[in-house]
């Protein structure tokens, strides 16, 4: 299934589009790129014990995806609440949650107006998997920081993530490696980069081509509007380690605490 971005692709630079590009073809491949098992093993019991740490018990997994961060969270005994924008990301992470046992509690809902959709109060709001990224204006990001806020209670927390775009967009292009995925059956590569603009392309073990057309987050850039919205205290760690070196790092993550 194509995805559509028209004649110029690197004129694509909007916050709606995430729904056209995650459509039911690129869906049913997120799975083989994430995999789900060498995921869990990268990430080990990061964020089950940073969420335990605080005292959190309910969680809302903003970015939900094909639901491997709200499965393992669900399966580690909290309580979680799966949201996301696409609802062809929704369904297959409520047929993941199925075929593994479990009933996963689903919202859609567009970040800027989570709290018309969303009611309560969360101990933690998780956005993982280089999610916010997909926000194309400064004023769209403000709106999903400040709605991530509102939903947490007054000591809540917020962990985010996003990739490294410091590294891609100042040491040029010979940095932006290939990342493979499950072995070497999906490659992972930015195809054009800009200020404004970071156009992966993905390709599959069976040959199909998929791209996301991404918003290069600087990370003092994120760790500003998050302080900026709200958050007190902001902890940065490079791939889970908190003394990093910022040019051998891929994903930067964020744990922006309310209090
Ligand atoms: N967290 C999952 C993972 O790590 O596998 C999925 C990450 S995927 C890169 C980004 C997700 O954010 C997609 O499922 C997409 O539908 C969702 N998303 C993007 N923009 C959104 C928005 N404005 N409101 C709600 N969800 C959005």
């Amino acid at each position: 299934m194509e995805q559509k971005f028209g004649d110029n692709p690197v004129e694509v630079r909007d916050t709606e589009h995430y729904k056209d590009e995650y459509n039911e073809g690129f869906v049913d491949k997120w799975d083989e790129l994430i995999n789900w098992d060498s995921r869990a093993e990268s990430e080990g019991n990061f964020f089950i014990d940073a969420l335990r740490q605080r005292g959190a018990k309910k969680i809302l997994d903003v970015s939900t995806g094909t639901g491997f961060n709200a499965v393992r969270l669900v399966e580690a005994g909290f309580q979680v609440t799966c949201v996301d924008g696409s609802a062809e990301m929704l369904a297959k992470a409520f047929d993941n949650g199925w075929d593994r046992g479990h009933i996963l509690r689903v919202v859609q809902a567009d970040w800027r107006w989570l709290n018309r959709d969303i009611h309560g109060k969360y101990d933690a709001v998780i956005c993982l998997g280089n999610s916010l990224t997909h926000l194309f204006k400064e004023r769209d990001r403000r709106k999903a920081l400040a709605e991530f806020y509102a939903a947490l209670r007054h000591d809540g927390v917020l962990i985010l993530d996003q990739r490294n775009y410091d590294a891609i967009l100042d040491e040029g292009f010979s940095s932006k490696h290939k990342h493979y995925y499950c072995g070497d059956t999906v490659s992972a590569e930015p195809e054009y980069v800009d200020d404004g603009l970071a156009r992966f392309r993905y390709e599959f073990s069976d040959n199909s081509v998929y791209h996301l057309n991404m918003f290069p987050l600087r990370k003092d850039y994120t760790r500003n509007l998050m302080h900026e919205v709200g958050f007190q205290k902001i902890t940065t760690y490079g791939d889970f380690d908190p003394n990093y070196d910022p040019s051998n790092v891929d994903f930067y993550l964020h744990i922006a605490e309310k209090y």
